[in-house]
């Protein structure tokens, strides 16, 4: 069996207006191709999340955020909660993007709240992992891969494991146009699910594997086409509707 959720990541792009024209091309792709057995979400900046989520009600199009905080309200100023979320239309949360641990220095732990909460609300979080090209360069990446899911997974158990979404994101090839090649992208992939299933035990195999990192039309079919990649998480690509849709018509391709 493999599933396959394609997933923009608008990152901080497009005012409400122009996230409204953006979705409006993407759900009339979506309802042109009323077949599709892909998951497609789009993950826009907040300010959008509300509107957009208008839009897309009783559609097949999901609506994400980018990111969350794991209380549930009071007096933590600048931050968005996961009821609030909820009550936009959201179902899935991208957390630990390597934007957000680089920049903002969120570490594991805050990370690893985050996911909990997101399952207590009974939502899906996106787990982003990836190694730098530093620590790849270094032979290290599997170990870092190891220790951000240790720490970014405690507390999960094998019944659990199935409702996370986990995006292996090497970060040297995000925002660069320098994807991982096929052969990367397979190793780390089968890995990553190996582990995963080590770990968690059989329900790890339905755990959606998405790879992310310059991932466009170009090379779609090279890196979908991998055993355990289930889709993509999509930052620049997914601000073009065409890319974007031309990707999910290639994931229909594999799924089985
Ligand atoms: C991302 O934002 O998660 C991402 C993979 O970006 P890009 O596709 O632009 O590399």
């Amino acid at each position: 069996m493999k599933n396959m959720l394609i997933a923009g990541n608008w990152k901080m792009n497009t005012n409400v207006f122009e996230s409204q024209k953006l979705v409006e091309y993407i759900l009339g792709f979506v309802k042109t191709n009323a077949t599709l057995k892909s998951k497609v979400l789009v993950c826009p900046p907040f300010t959008s999340v509300y509107a957009i989520g208008q839009m897309i009600e009783n559609t097949k199009l999901l609506l994400g955020a980018q990111n969350c905080y794991y209380e549930e309200k009071g007096a933590f100023t600048g931050e968005i909660s996961i009821p609030m979320l909820e009550y936009c239309g959201v179902s899935h949360i991208i957390i630990g993007h390597s934007e957000r641990r680089s920049y903002f220095k969120e570490e594991d732990e805050i990370i690893n709240k985050k996911l909990l909460a997101i399952l207590e609300y009974n939502l899906t979080p996106i787990l982003c992992i990836g190694e730098t090209l530093d620590e790849r360069n270094q032979g290290k990446t599997f170990d870092i891969l190891i220790n951000q899911l240790d720490k970014d997974l405690a507390g999960l158990t094998g019944d659990t494991i199935e409702r996370v979404v986990i995006a292996y994101e090497p970060v040297w090839a995000i925002g660069t146009g320098i994807s991982a090649t096929r052969e990367q992208v397979q190793k780390a992939h089968d890995f990553l699910r190996h582990f995963l299933v080590g770990k968690f035990g059989e329900k790890a195999n339905r755990v959606y594997l998405l790879y992310g990192g310059s991932l466009s039309e170009k090379n779609a079919d090279e890196i979908l086409s991998i055993e355990n990649v289930n889709g993509g998480l999509i930052g620049g690509a997914s601000l073009k509707g065409d890319s974007f849709c031309s990707i999910i018509q290639t994931a229909e391709k594999y799924i089985i």
